[in-house]
């Protein structure tokens, strides 16, 4: 499904949980912060459901997402988009990716990417988006080679010299990072590099990829999400320019923190989105308590 945005106006934002848990007080200000951001420019509001991880995504959370969406007063238009029905299109990006020779097939297990990074030539592990960074074990294995269960992995460096001089930018709006940005491949290289993109055979899209291929197809023209995610933007920017697709301006929002500072977690009911309506608060309280937080 390849929407045109054109037609539909320039600002296109979208909400995109994962329904592995309750929605929390951190969701519901994300998915208002694109509301309003799209009712204030006149676009529309879309939702996806984040549901390519079939063994944590479950149908009562994805229930508990239009009924807590609904609640806020929140509307979209149908059909929603859903990722487990887009396999077929994460494979064929994957494919693309592979014929352009950025990836390769990677069957390190947790137990030996862990052994690999702590061998001391290998200095030390950077936290990104996706974990530690990938120490290339694999890296220069050709796709062909590829056995069941293999991870297929961006080859970062491949990617990088495919892409050549080539500046790749991109603009921010959230008031922390507002400006331009200019992709830094030697920040890339430590601290994200070689990310996990999908399992061919499975044909399964990790979270990096089908954020970039859905992004597109439902022609998104502004990408509203939270500050946790800021660190991948550089990512989906390097993706988004190998598999030729538009580029969206982002907009990282704040993190609503419970009272002791921690972000909250899907884990955390107590700050679900169900538990202040099963108390009889109101939409209305609800946002006030995102505005006092
Ligand atoms: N599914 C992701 C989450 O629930 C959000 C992805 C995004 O907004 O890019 O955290």
């Amino acid at each position: 499904m390849v929407r045109d945005h054109t037609r539909l106006g320039n600002f296109v934002t979208r909400f995109a949980p994962s329904p592995t848990g309750l929605l929390h007080l951190g969701h519901a200000f994300s998915a208002l912060t694109a509301w309003q951001a799209a009712q204030a420019a006149g676009g529309e509001f879309l939702l996806r459901i984040e549901d390519i991880d079939g063994a944590r995504a479950r149908p009562e959370y994805e229930a508990a997402i239009y009924q807590d969406l609904a609640w806020l007063g929140l509307t979209w238009p149908g059909p929603v988009l859903r990722q487990s029905e887009r396999v077929g299109v994460y494979a064929a990006a994957l494919d693309q990716l592979g014929h352009l020779g950025a990836t390769y097939p990677c069957r390190c297990t947790r137990a030996d990417i862990r052994a690999a990074l702590s061998a001391p030539q290998e200095g030390e592990t950077q936290f990104h988006p996706g974990g530690a960074v990938y120490p290339g074990t694999c890296r220069g294995r050709s796709m062909a080679e590829g056995g069941p269960g293999d991870a297929i992995r961006l080859d970062l460096d491949r990617a990088l010299a495919i892409l050549g001089e080539r500046e790749l930018n991109w603009q921010e709006t959230g008031a922390v990072h507002a400006g331009t940005h200019v992709l830094d491949p030697e920040a890339m290289r430590r601290q994200i590099g070689d990310v996990v993109l999908g399992r061919k055979d499975i044909g399964a899209a990790a979270y990096h990829l089908s954020v970039v291929v859905d992004d597109a197809g439902q022609g998104i023209t502004h990408v509203i999400r939270g500050e946790d995610l800021f660190e991948a933007t550089p990512i989906h920017r390097l993706l988004q320019a190998l598999l030729e697709l538009p580029v969206p301006v982002w907009h990282h929002h704040t993190l609503i923190r419970d009272a002791a500072g921690k972000r909250l977690a899907k884990r955390n009911d107590a700050q679900a989105i169900r538990t202040y309506r099963e108390a009889g608060r109101t939409p209305e309280d609800v946002r006030r308590m995102m505005a006092e937080n």
